[in-house]
């Protein structure tokens, strides 16, 4: 049974976002607000599975049937650094949200992911998690993030990327056949290829220093 399913977000609002945070020539302000406003659109579509249950309340009129989430309480985890730059744009609309923190890196050479942070919850029995990833490019972070939800017994895990690289999307899902938890991948887009520095193209170059600058470590 596969456990990975990709979402690409077929949208005239998220096509032109993305399109203008492709361009090199916008500038860090504007990439960030514009990466903000594109995550609050996927985030709409990556909360479209979100378990829910009946409730009743009462309007000035009558009594009406509604739905409230159903608990644990969703987890977002952006993956630092260049997740931290989607944080605002997803718990915008899960306002509710618990937020845990992961820093991965990848080396440049290798392309190998390893986790430097980790400020998650031991437990994450029957919890609704959101990973935070603006680049979907190798799937050595990706993979390497689902895992570690999945180990410590997330219900789900709904991966929000602003583009994907095919390459990534085949990696994620041979990776992951052996996972019982459902996977699914929402992005903006799904691009050509990786480069040889793995590099998605044509992409949008760093997320990270498209973000928040180049700064040396
Ligand atoms: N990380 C990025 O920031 N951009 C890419 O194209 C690939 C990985």
């Amino acid at each position: 049974m596969p456990t990975v399913s990709i979402h690409a977000v077929d949208h005239p609002l998220v096509a032109h976002k993305l399109t203008v945070l492709r361009d090199e020539r916008t500038d860090t302000p504007t990439f960030r607000a514009l990466a903000d406003e594109l995550v609050t659109l996927l985030a709409y579509e990556a909360t479209r599975n979100a378990q829910v249950e009946p409730v009743t309340v009462i309007t000035p009129v009558a009594e009406a049937q509604g739905v409230t989430f159903t608990g644990p309480r969703h987890l977002v985890v952006p993956v630092l650094r260049a997740g931290l730059g989607m944080l605002d744009g997803m718990v915008r609309l899960l306002p509710t949200a618990e937020v845990g923190f992961l820093g991965m890196v990848r080396n440049e050479d290798t392309l190998q992911a390893s986790t430097y942070a980790t400020r998650l919850p031991e437990d994450l029995s029957g919890r609704q998690c959101y990973l935070l990833d603006p680049m979907l490019a190798t799937g050595g972070t990706l993979i390497a993030a689902i895992r570690l939800l999945a180990d410590r017994g997330a219900a789900s895990v709904t991966a929000v990327c602003l583009l994907a690289a095919p390459e990534g999307i085949a990696a994620v899902s041979e990776a992951l056949t052996d996972l019982a938890v459902p996977v699914t991948i929402v992005t903006a887009a799904i691009d050509e290829r990786l480069n040889e520095h793995g590099y998605i193209v044509p992409g949008l170059g760093d997320a990270g220093d498209r973000l928040y600058g180049t700064v040396s470590a």
